[in-house]
């Protein structure tokens, strides 16, 4: 099942709503996918609707993952980490698909981060090594971990590079059922591919990572845990399309703009 947060362009529809995409149409829906809905009557043809980033309410954080396919720590001549790195962004770095994603004259080495994003659907604290954390999961969802490569190096602590607004695009949607040992990802930047790995490169599985990031903090619903991204990274430039695609969820697009 797949959950889409979608601005719909008519005027009896102003405000973005929540909808289940079936098919080649959207059903609205009538709560919150994070507490208790159900379908409503109206739907909308999918291509008729912009889909904005799938995640209402804005999350409290998201975790992000460093490090986490062994190609990649070796493409920056960094050392397989023995625990997850973890670090987080802000949630007003969040946009959806279609929304450009703004250079910043702070930085001569913006560059993309291809990754799926699991979105927490229930209260997760201190979840013992015996409970699986599938209960507290959601969905899936694909997310551009947009980095500015040199300020992340120049301050050894990640936050400003990582945080500028825009550079959080997440969507299309909220995969509900994905295959982790079948799926994986990829990023392409105008039509070539430049990053691709099966999920099963992961150093620290989902599970792995629920169990671990919940005993320092309460991931609340909504939350999102981005997983890290494989070898291939690179710079963006104005005028760029880039895409994320997680096999099973879908494909995430956006265009690159100048600062303003
Ligand atoms: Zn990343």
């Amino acid at each position: 099942m797949e959950f889409g947060v979608d601005a719909v362009g008519a005027p009896t529809h102003p405000e973005p709503c929540l909808g289940v995409v079936e098919g080649d149409s959207v059903r609205e829906l009538l709560g919150n996918p994070l507490t208790e809905w159900r379908r409503a009557e109206r739907t909308w043809p999918l291509n008729r609707v912009k889909l904005v980033a799938p995640i209402l309410p804005q999350p409290s954080k998201i975790v992000g993952v460093g490090r986490n396919y062994a190609e990649h720590a070796a493409e920056f001549s960094n050392p397989v980490p023995k625990e997850p790195m973890i670090f987080l962004k802000p949630p007003s770095s969040i946009i959806g698909p279609d929304d450009p994603i703004v250079l910043t004259a702070l930085s001569q080495n913006v560059q993309h981060e291809a990754e799926i994003a699991v979105v927490i659907g229930k209260t997760c604290s201190k979840l013992p090594d015996s409970e699986s954390s599938q209960p507290y999961i959601l969905g899936y969802t694909c997310a551009n971990d947009v980095t500015a490569r040199d300020l992340q190096r120049a301050d050894g602590q990640w936050t400003r590079g990582k945080g500028f607004d825009t550079f959080c695009p997440m969507g299309p949607v909220i995969e509900t059922q994905v295959d982790l040992a079948k799926s994986s990802v990829a990023c392409f930047v105008n039509g070539e591919r430049k990053q691709y790995a099966p999920l099963t490169d992961m150093i620290f599985s989902v599970d792995f990572l629920v169990h671990w990031i919940s005993r320092m903090m309460t991931l609340l619903p909504g939350d999102v845990i981005s997983t890290g991204t494989p070898a291939g990274v690179g710079p963006l430039k104005a005028g760029d399309v880039v895409e994320v695609v997680v096999d099973g969820v879908g494909t995430l697009r956006n265009p690159v703009v100048a600062p303003a």
